[in-house]
């Protein structure tokens, strides 16, 4: 069985053959850091989400790249709007969404650069594109002259030689008089009185938008990558201009598979924050609807489709995930009259495959999900899946709730266990974990610095003793009172207030 995805470049459901063997090197293209995220990001990036945990739990390698968009016209906007500054802006909207992201249990990126922090790499790009005749210096701007770029428009199907105005996106000012052709797009804006502006060959300035991303692209990965991700609304002009500059500068493709996702609609027109007719993800989540419940909402659609967004469905899900949760909670609320083992923590992050299978039923289970997922990451079929091997589960469950005895002759309880471990394991694939009410509300809170350090240090040697339940219930019992974990290279652990 091998993974397909939909490539957009070719238009195409194609096997993944990454550049090396096992390994996965994936760019997404991050928010523009002026306001919260809504319900449009939130799918885009749980639908990422469980690509990259797919990938993780088939033993790929990955390396996963997020950008942050922190220099733009709508984050000056808002800060001359709330009298404060740029960075101001950036820092706090960076901060919320790495809250929000972390409430739907998506991982963070392995990296999230940021594009005022590469503007040496952006330079040299636009100095390469420059020397190659790509670029061109107006009035203090540089532009991409997009008729040197090979194939402008293999992704959007786009045809430079059909004038059409405003099209290189977000344009300021006088641009479209500066520039030669309409398609072409600012690599390099020169500095406006009281705007923040960075030294450059061309005069003082900041960076267009599309340009961070190839820069980024290349300082992180090389040239090409294996997997380049972002929303149906990136591909023109963004992702069009990302393929101009990069492959005109390295002679080499960018992404060997463009990904997509579809659109969030509400009433059938697209959820967007200009459109005004958007939810946050904090406004929602704070409603009450569940983070569990709003990742099998958007995971009972396909990647690519829209997403129609109502409170039936809502519903529907939240139904959905409550059967799923009873199953995934057995374990953890009833090891005792079961007489399962106690330690039985939760997976935090990515889970590999190790949950070995030999019942026919559970491995016809896992072959299915297999099926499901490499079809184009098929995630409501994948769900099905979850569903079946959640019944019995669920019965048990209500049964235990009940107050019924459990008969430990009659009730196979051997193969539950397998089960449960089994519908755990690839839950966890789709990032959907066991939700208690502790978790949401994590009224504990914990003041005491020294007292999250000591923890730190007891879960440190607690996995130096390979005892890895009790590292693990060390974490959650953190996480339950809204300190998060995070866990760098060299054995250094560090803390945050989530
Ligand atoms: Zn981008």
């Amino acid at each position: 069985m091998s993974l397909r995805l939909t490539n957009s470049l070719s238009n195409r459901t194609e096997a993944f053959n990454p550049l090396e063997e096992g390994k996965a090197t994936i760019y997404c293209c991050g928010v523009t850091v002026y306001d919260l995220c809504h319900l449009g990001h939130a799918r885009s990036y749980i639908n990422w989400d469980v690509l990259r945990r797919y990938l993780i739990w088939r033993d790929y390698d990955v390396t996963f790249v997020q950008n942050y968009t922190d220099i733009d016209d709508k984050i000056l906007n808002k800060a001359s709007a709330e009298g404060t500054s740029m960075e101001e802006v950036s820092e706090k909207n960076i901060e919320a969404f790495e809250i929000d992201m972390a409430r739907l249990n998506i991982l963070p990126a392995d990296k999230m650069p940021r594009a005022t922090r590469c503007i040496p790499e952006i330079h040299t790009l636009i100095k390469e594109l420059e020397d190659k005749g790509a670029a061109y210096g107006s009035d203090g701007d540089v532009y991409f002259d997009v008729s040197k770029a090979k194939n402008y428009g293999q992704l959007s199907g786009r045809d430079p030689n059909e004038q059409q105005q405003g099209a290189s996106g977000r344009t300021s000012g006088n641009e479209e008089e500066r520039k030669r052709h309409p398609f072409d797009f600012a690599l390099w804006k020169s500095a406006k009185d009281g705007e923040p502006s960075w030294e450059s060959p061309w005069g003082p300035g900041r960076p267009g938008w599309h340009i961070e991303c190839s820069a980024m692209v290349r300082q992180q990965f090389g040239k090409t990558i294996d997997i380049h991700l972002g929303g149906g609304d990136l591909v023109f002009p963004h992702h069009e201009n990302e393929i101009a500059q990069s492959e005109t500068a390295n002679d080499a493709p960018l992404a060997r598979l463009w990904m997509h996702n579809g659109m969030v609609n509400v009433g059938g027109t697209k959820m967007s924050k200009s459109l005004g007719n958007f939810t946050t993800i904090r406004a929602l989540l704070d409603s009450g609807v569940s983070s569990m419940t709003l990742r099998l909402f958007v995971l009972q659609a396909h990647y690519r489709k829209p997403l129609d967004f109502t409170a039936d469905a809502l519903d529907a899900a939240n139904t959905g995930w409550k059967g799923l949760n009873a199953a995934l909670g057995l374990g953890e609320l009833f090891t005792r009259p079961l007489g399962w083992p106690q330690s039985e923590p939760l997976a935090s992050g990515a889970v590999k495959s190790e949950v070995s299978v030999d019942s026919e039923v559970l491995l016809s289970a896992k072959n299915r999900f297999v099926e499901a997922m490499d079809q184009d990451l098929n995630t409501s079929g994948a769900l099905a899946v979850l569903f079946d091997l959640a019944k019995p589960l669920k019965a048990l469950a209500n049964r235990l709730d009940r107050g019924d005895q459990v008969d430990h002759t009659k009730d196979d309880l051997d193969e539950l266990l397998k089960r449960w471990r089994l519908l755990r394991e690839l839950s966890g694939v789709l990032g959907l974990q066991l939700e208690t009410a502790a978790a949401d509300t994590a009224t504990n809170q914990i003041d005491d610095g020294g007292e999250i350090e000591a923890a730190i240090a007891a879960r440190k040697q607690a996995k130096q003793n390979k005892d890895f339940a009790t590292a693990d219930r060390i974490r959650d019992d953190l996480t339950a009172k809204g300190i998060e974990l995070i866990d760098k290279p060299g054995g250094i652990t560090e803390w945050r207030r989530s």
